[in-house]
């Protein structure tokens, strides 16, 4: 293939290269970043790993990630690191503003620049790229570029973790309709190389603070609004909410399949205050796009079932306000069952 020759080419001598991951990193975006710079590094090249901020405490087993350069923690060094770099590759993105800060230097630098991605409607910055919507998650399509490559047996197995905790979350735990025959493929292959799979989802998913559990009471309990109506169902949390349970980076992080899993919900969304902006999650089931209804009203997107944006502009209530508005024009497509 055309695209593998291009990767072979890239690779062909010794690199400097940066990996960027995106805003708030989950397990697919830093754990295709680390796993795949485990594997560039045994191949001879330096790679750095830049993401724009800090990621949670439950992907602090990863290897390599205390080398994880934070932009907002030590702007200068990524800075540097960045105008330094031969290759530019943007990990499980594929759009500058997805990573803040770190995009102006990318936008600035005269490196190659790559994508590994599976969100949709790529920005046209990168001269080349891995990227398919079919894929579940962007560590899925580093595992295909490494076997393509004819690497694989320098995937080992802390890489293999790595690689395994971005497929299994990016599937929802091998629950979404992204959980492809391909994938299961993949996953079989890790296990052969020694991923402990169930290591990997006690470390990701159980390691749960008594303040994240209280949240998820709470949220649940008091911060859950369900239009049967319209098939709809979030929740919303203030910075108080959020500060009364000790919330942590990552705490609110699948908070939103919950409202999901009401039986009959086909959207529902999380809408959490941080930082002077109002962070939005969206999932759907079925045809209903939050991809398409993230982009089209709060300037987000991601894909068909998952998507997200944010604003700076509105405050929560605001935001809550706007979306109840808004869902009204869709109520025939989300009462479309699928
Ligand atoms: P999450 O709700 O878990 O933060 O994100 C769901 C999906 O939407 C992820 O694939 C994520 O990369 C993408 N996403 C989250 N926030 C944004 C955003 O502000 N803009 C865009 N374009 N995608 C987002
Ligand atoms: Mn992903």
């Amino acid at each position: 293939m055309q695209e593998t020759k291009e990767f072979e080419l890239l690779f062909s001598s010794p690199k400097n290269i940066v990996l960027t991951i995106h805003l708030n990193p989950d397990a697919d975006a830093l754990g295709s970043a680390l796993g795949f710079a485990l594997v560039l590094r045994k191949k001879g090249h330096t790679v750095s790993v830049v993401s724009p901020n800090t990621f949670p405490d439950f992907l602090k087993w990863m290897k390599g990630n205390e080398d994880v350069l934070v932009f907002d923690k030590e702007p200068e060094l990524c800075k540097k690191v960045i105008q330094d770099a031969e290759l530019i590759f943007s990990m499980d993105y594929s759009a500058l503003k997805r990573v803040g800060p770190v995009g102006d230097e990318i936008a600035k630098s005269t490196a190659k620049k790559i994508i590994i991605d599976h969100h949709r409607d790529p920005e046209g910055y990168a001269s080349l790229m891995k990227w398919s919507t079919n894929a579940g998650a962007t560590c899925e399509l580093v595992f295909d570029l490494l076997e393509e490559l004819q690497w694989l047996h320098l995937l080992d197995k802390d890489a293999g973790d790595c690689i395994y905790a971005g497929i299994m979350t990016d599937t929802g735990g091998f629950r979404h309709p992204n959980t492809s025959q391909h994938i299961h493929e993949v996953v079989a292959k890790l296990l052969g190389i020694g991923v402990d799979g169930a290591r990997v989802s006690k470390l990701i998913y159980d390691t749960n603070t008594v303040d994240r559990i209280k949240l998820l009471g709470f949220a649940l309990s008091q911060r859950l609004k369900v239009i049967t109506t319209h098939n709809i169902a979030y929740i919303y949390l203030s910075a108080e909410d959020l500060k009364k349970y000790n919330a942590q980076k990552g705490d609110t992080e699948g908070l939103v399949n919950y409202a999901l899993s009401i039986k009959g919900v086909v959207m529902a969304a999380l809408f959490k205050e941080s930082d002077n902006m109002v962070k939005m999650s969206f999932r759907s089931v079925g045809e209903f796009s939050v991809n398409d209804f993230a982009k089209t009203n709060f300037d987000g997107g991601g894909h068909t079932n998952a998507a997200g944006g944010v604003s700076k502009t509105m405050n929560l209530q605001q935001v809550v306000e706007k979306f109840e508005k808004l869902v009204q024009t869709y109520k025939l497509e989300l009462n479309k069952k699928s």
